[in-house]
């Protein structure tokens, strides 16, 4: 096929052997991801499994905490264990492991629980993952920020290494899943050409990709789209001068929908659908601390916001953030950040 060969070898090709021969070395691998894992996380988690333990190996997914209903469809998502459910049998199977593999997140801070945990183990760390700035920590770091997803450098990672006859049309299932919300249908930071290249091999596995997206995005609850309903009539703040949008969610308002982890996927992208607004911001009260989500359009840097006032981070326009306090204290501390990068919303408005 000659359009196969014009994939540019993201990964060094000779990380590539690395990572492959470490695969080879190792009798039990184990595969964690980030804190509230997405369609990327749990995409790229078993798109990885499913290619190791068809290879021979003993291999488990641990995540810090479960993920929402809409990934459940992926084969093997059964057998992901949770961290949170059960904290000494995910210290012993990390301290088992000879080989861990870190997927989707950059720093240790990302599987919460979890960090001490890798932290101690004494297997050979692997990082795939395409958010800025890696941390420590690692014995290989394949960090790529300018790639739109996971799955698409696990993908890119069994490219390179010779893999892609043998891919199964479930390991191409779950790679397509997380290029897929990860670039929120491919609406966004999807570009690159080479994305399609990859699309066109992954459908090469027959994967449905129309069925995918309905099992993810054609899947909540009734209860999901009246709460939706609810934020963007009684929660949601404009600030048309800042081109900015504010909504949020305390426990009491989500109670009376019947809430469901998951449930608030993509609640943070509507308000860019407003003229003139470049970056919207979702604060939902959570069990323990308040949730941020950031989006922004154009070039305005929401992961420097997070950074700023929430201890978070993330990509140039899509980022998250956390904060101990109260619900009204997180609204104030927004308030106060909206008012800091003043300027700079402007500026990116009108530069762009
Ligand atoms: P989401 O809003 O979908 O939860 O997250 C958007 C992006 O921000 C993801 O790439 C995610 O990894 C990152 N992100 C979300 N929450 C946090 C956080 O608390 N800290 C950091 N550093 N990044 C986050
Ligand atoms: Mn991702």
């Amino acid at each position: 096929m000659k359009f196969t060969e014009t994939l540019t070898d993201v990964i060094e090709p000779a990380q590539v052997n690395q990572i492959m021969q470490a695969i080879k070395e190792a009798e039990q691998i184990v595969i964690t991801t980030h804190l509230s894992p997405d369609g990327d996380a749990i995409g790229s988690s078993l798109a990885l499994y499913h290619f190791l333990k068809r290879n021979g190996k003993k291999v488990r997914i641990i995540v810090p905490n479960s993920f929402p209903y809409f990934l459940k469809w992926m084969e093997g998502a059964g057998e992901i264990s949770v961290a949170e459910y059960n904290p000494e049998a995910a210290r012993h199977i990390l301290m088992q492991a000879n080989l861990i593999f870190s997927l989707d997140y950059n720093i240790h801070k990302r599987i919460g629980l979890m960090a001490p945990m890798l932290e101690s183990s004494p297997a050979t760390k692997i990082l795939i993952d395409h958010h800025l700035f890696p941390g420590n920590g690692f014995d290989i770091v394949a960090s790529h920020p300018e790639i739109s997803s996971t799955c698409e450098l696990i993908f890119r990672l069994l490219f390179q290494a010779g893999k892609y006859e043998e891919l199964t049309k479930t390991e191409a299932e779950c790679i397509y899943c997380g290029m897929m919300t990860d670039t929120g249908g491919f609406t966004y930071n999807s570009s690159d050409p080479e994305i399609f290249e990859i699309i066109s091999l992954l459908l090469r596995k027959e994967i449905n990709k129309d069925t995918i997206y309905s099992q993810v995005f054609h899947n909540y609850s009734a209860e999901r789209f009246r709460l939706l309903g609810y934020t963007l009539s009684q929660r949601m703040e404009i600030y048309p001068d800042l081109h900015a949008a504010l909504i949020w969610l305390s426990k009491e308002d989500q109670a009376m929908f019947q809430f469901s982890k998951g449930d608030t996927e993509g609640f943070v992208n509507y308000p860019l659908s407003i003229k003139g607004i470049i970056f919207s911001t979702f604060i939902r009260e959570d069990e323990g601390l308040i949730k941020l989500s950031f989006r922004s359009q154009l070039s305005f840097p929401c992961n420097e916001f997070a950074f700023d006032f929430f201890n978070g981070g993330g990509h140039l326009n899509a980022s998250g953030g956390e904060f101990y306090g109260s619900l009204e204290m997180a609204l104030k501390t927004y308030s106060e950040g909206l008012k800091k990068y003043e300027k700079l919303l402007k500026q990116s408005m009108n530069k762009d």
